[in-house]
């Protein structure tokens, strides 16, 4: 008796550790169940982020002391390799929208460059094949607040702030250059209908080929993003009311009020 009895303890007991194991596992089930259900959430999100991502994110690379008339007016020596900065796409200021003057600078300059757009994915891209990555121009200013840049670089800083702040890069209109010789391209700006600065694409130090090949060995490029090429002598300050416009050679490409 004391045998089956131990018996049918023992089971009675088996039984008790299975069900426990049972509501264990039914737990730990809706455990995943709802882990399932929030990585899905998650998915959704991170797939809608991404798009907004697609959407929005697009990188803008500058250019500095690519004309060497400009580099010599601010006293730079002429660089071995391309100087180049970026800015984020909050500095874009497109369809003729006003620029208005920072207060952090009494000293905001114009600097008119000739702007690559970027029309095919690429990186470590060789300079032969670079002519295949964008096909279009345009004019853009790349806007500087010299006063705060000239701190910067005396204490060996990076110029972000000087350069890359909100509506410091106008965007004009883009045009095809499949079929246009890229070393003689004449541009020009004029500040209140007065002609300020005038460059050709053949005083470039880098062409854009170089620019384009120097870039992506550092950043993939993706399509639409700009480059900002560089400008050449003439930069000047801006006040309110100024009323900038640029040209491809007769065409013009920008127009752009100061305010
Ligand atoms: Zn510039």
């Amino acid at each position: 008796m004391p045998e089956l009895l131990r018996s049918r303890e023992a089971e009675g007991t088996c039984a008790e550790a299975n069900s426990k194991q049972q509501t264990a596992n039914s737990k730990q089930q809706t455990a995943n169940s709802k882990q399932q259900t929030a990585n899905s959430k998650q998915q959704t999100a991170n797939s809608k982020q991404q798009t907004a991502n697609s959407k929005q994110q697009m990188k803008i690379f500058c250019i500095g002391r690519n004309y060497s008339d400009h580099a010599k007016e601010l006293g730079n020596a002429v660089p071995e390799n391309p100087v180049v900065f970026s800015k984020p796409d909050t500095a874009l200021v497109k369809n003729g929208e006003p620029f208005y003057l920072p207060d952090f600078s009494n000293d905001v300059h114009h600097e008119v460059e000739l702007v690559i757009k970027i029309s095919k994915m690429g990186k470590k891209i060789q300079e032969k094949f670079a002519r295949n990555y964008f096909n279009e121009i345009g004019l853009g200013i790349d806007f500087t607040a010299r006063d705060m840049q000239q701190q910067l670089k005396e204490k060996g800083l990076p110029w972000e702030l000087a350069k890359a702040f909100d509506g410091s890069a106008p965007i004009g209109e883009f045009m095809d250059v499949s079929n246009v010789d890229l070393g003689n391209i004449n541009f020009s700006l004029q500040k209140n209908g007065t002609v300020v600065q005038t460059g050709n694409t053949a005083q470039m130090i880098f062409s854009f080929e170089q620019i384009v090949s120097f870039i992506s060995q550092y950043f993939t490029l993706k399509v639409g993003d700009l480059i900002y090429t560089g400008t050449p002598a003439g930069v000047g300050k801006v006040s309110v009311g100024d009323k900038l416009e640029g040209f491809i050679e007769e065409t013009k490409m920008l127009t752009c009020e100061v305010r």
